[in-house]
């Protein structure tokens, strides 16, 4: 895995084998996720990657209620919205991603700090097997 590129397609590699990688860097430790070249505060790039243990805090959250149509033949939608959250990770990196079996129709019940875990989502888009990361409660 050293050889590969700090890139998103190799992110995306990486989730379709159920790990969840970012970048650190060697020159100041900052840790990037979903994997980044160039480090932005010390524009470094001697990158390593690391692989995260998946756990993190929710930071913070929306409900949307207006989806992509991917996402309404997934049962999304105005009556069932879903929520988008930041997730910091144990490792210092934050996500933005999907979180799931929260109630989005009880907002006021998703806890910013509550324990989340990540899941792998598989797809198959046509040819293309993608894989979305996804938190849910612990
Ligand atoms: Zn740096």
């Amino acid at each position: 895995m050293e050889g590969r590129p700090f890139s998103d397609i190799a992110y995306e590699q990486f989730l379709n084998d159920e790990k969840l990688m970012g970048s650190r860097c060697k020159e100041c430790g900052a840790l990037f996720v979903p994997p980044r070249p160039i480090c932005i505060q010390c524009n470094g790039s001697e990158m390593e990657w690391v692989e995260m243990k998946g756990r993190g805090e929710l930071r913070a959250f929306t409900c949307i209620s207006v989806v992509p149509p991917s996402m309404m033949e997934e049962g999304y939608g105005r009556n069932n919205p879903y929520c988008s959250g930041v997730v910091e990770l144990e490792e210092g990196a934050k996500v933005v991603a999907r979180i799931e079996e929260v109630d989005t129709n009880k907002p006021e019940e998703i806890k910013v700090g509550m324990s989340l875990t990540a899941k792998f989502l598989h797809r198959d888009e046509g040819e293309d097997k993608k894989t979305f990361l996804v938190f849910k409660p612990l």
